[in-house]
């Protein structure tokens, strides 16, 4: 692995802050990749990438509930035809099965089209999966995740991908219990960590039990709903409880709500945008060695 990280430390290239993915799609993905880069697909959509490792959060749905920003056409088109910067997306994480996270037959059609990727979803989603045809054929993609709230949360190992695994209730806690929504804390190529919190409650209730596990690894950014931007709880976990040094709101809706406008947070609003990712130093703890090893597909090992 050092060896790997150090040839694509000798790609050296600057990216400017935020460019759109025109521009992006034009350049050499293995050699923008390595900076470390989250791209903005609409909604929970995310692209993060690093080296070459590619996931994808969230980034099949249809429904906006006239309020959210749907995936454009032409990045989606570019997803599913594998067009780069989406040219080598080894795994597509499912925070929860609501329609403007998810859609089944959106990702059975991708995982046909892309037999290497692997698909990570709560198992309501999978569940979801099971009435379309072609599932019983991507048994070697799928892999579900079935927690219970209150439950440790797991942790899972795909080639240089490390996924730690929690349930923090869906937001309207005590409504809305039965959903299974994961909050994913996810380490490429163990130089960057990124944190998809899906429409997790912003009440620290949830997240205070598992104190000793946020501070484990830092994680360089966050990206947290919007409401954990415009309410004191969801700010305070920002900033006190899950040991993430940098945050990005995303689920922001097209309209973009004034108190959000005037916070002074950094959000996601518009579609094919990308950041940087924070790179961690060994020091902060990234390189620590798995405790438990589960892989999803013994034979990619
Ligand atoms: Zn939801
Ligand atoms: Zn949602």
């Amino acid at each position: 692995m050092k060896n790997m990280v150090l040839s694509f430390l000798m790609f050296v290239v600057f990216i400017t802050n935020a460019h759109d993915v025109t521009h992006h799609l034009k350049m050499n993905s293995a050699v923008i990749a390595q900076a470390g880069e989250v791209t903005y697909l609409g909604n929970a959509g995310l692209m993060v990438s690093h080296g070459d490792q590619q996931i994808m959060f969230d980034p099949f749905f249809h429904n906006h509930y006239n309020n959210y920003q749907l995936v454009p056409d032409d990045i989606r088109v570019a997803i599913f035809s594998g067009k780069a910067p989406f040219d080598s997306i080894e795994m597509i994480l499912i925070s929860h099965a609501h329609g403007d996270h998810f859609d089944a037959k959106d990702v059975i059609e991708y995982l046909k089209a892309h037999p290497k990727t692997k698909l990570l979803a709560p198992t309501q989603a999978i569940d979801q999966l099971k009435g379309i045809d072609g599932f019983d054929d991507l048994q070697n993609q799928v892999r579900g995740v079935d927690l219970a709230y209150g439950d440790q949360p797991v942790e899972l190992y795909f080639k240089g991908i490390k996924v730690e695994v929690v349930r923090i209730p869906h937001a309207g806690w005590p409504g809305r219990a039965d959903v299974s929504n994961l909050v994913y804390r996810v380490t490429l190529n163990e130089v960057v960590t990124v944190m998809h919190m899906g429409d997790a409650d912003p009440d620290d209730v949830h997240f205070k039990p598992l104190s000793n596990y946020w501070q484990k690894l830092v994680t360089g950014n966050a990206f947290p709903p919007y409401w954990f931007l415009t309410s004191e709880s969801g700010k305070k976990i920002l900033s006190d409880r899950i040991n993430a040094t940098h945050h990005t709101g995303v689920h922001v809706p097209v309209k973009v709500p004034d108190e959000l406008k005037s916070s002074g947070e950094n959000y996601f609003s518009q579609p094919g945008k990308v950041l940087q990712l924070k790179q961690m130093s060994p020091d902060e703890g990234l390189l620590k060695k798995p405790s438990v090893k589960s892989i999803i597909n013994d034979s990619d090992k």
